[in-house]
């Protein structure tokens, strides 16, 4: 995957989440050792959406990580329901919705760099208060639609 993680012509004044992140599709973040936590919430609408009851979902497609359940992989280490796209995307999981708009980019600057060696979807030549900023606005909507649910 080739990607020179740059957003040239971002507008600051936006503030807006494209200024500073463009999904490449490339389902980079959807390998590796299931990092992907679900919450009860996600199960639940996660085994509506595939028409299984939560007790199936969780045995058919999670494993345990220490008290919690994550999505589990494929032979191709991919996540399960990972084929060329998220093939639950209007349900995934809040982690993966939230991606990259996480807390600890807001903690340490630094993080928002380190994700972008994987994710080449991050823009990397953006001012850090925007970046801070952006990151703070999506959190924001992200709350708000959380809570509508
Ligand atoms: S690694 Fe980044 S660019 Fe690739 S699919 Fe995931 S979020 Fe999108
Ligand atoms: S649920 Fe979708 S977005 Fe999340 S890791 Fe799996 S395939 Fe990727």
């Amino acid at each position: 995957m080739v990607s020179d993680n740059t957003a040239s012509g971002y507008s600051a004044a936006s503030g807006s989440a494209t200024d500073i992140f463009q999904c490449k599709k490339c389902g980079e973040c959807c390998k590796g050792f299931g990092g992907t936590y679900v919450t009860e919430k996600d199960i639940d609408a996660i085994a509506r959406y595939i028409h299984k009851d939560p007790e199936t979902f969780i045995e058919d497609f999670c494993q345990k990580s220490g008290s919690k359940h994550v999505l589990a992989q494929g032979d191709n280490g991919y996540c399960i329901f990972w084929d060329e796209l998220c093939t639950i995307h209007p349900v995934k999981p809040g982690m993966c919705r939230a991606w990259p708009f996480i807390e600890s980019v807001i903690k340490d600057i630094k993080n928002w760099k380190m994700m972008a060696g994987s994710c080449p979807g991050i823009c990397t030549d953006i001012p850090e208060n925007v970046v801070k900023a952006c990151v703070k606005n999506e959190l924001i909507k992200t709350g708000k639609r959380d809570q509508q649910k």
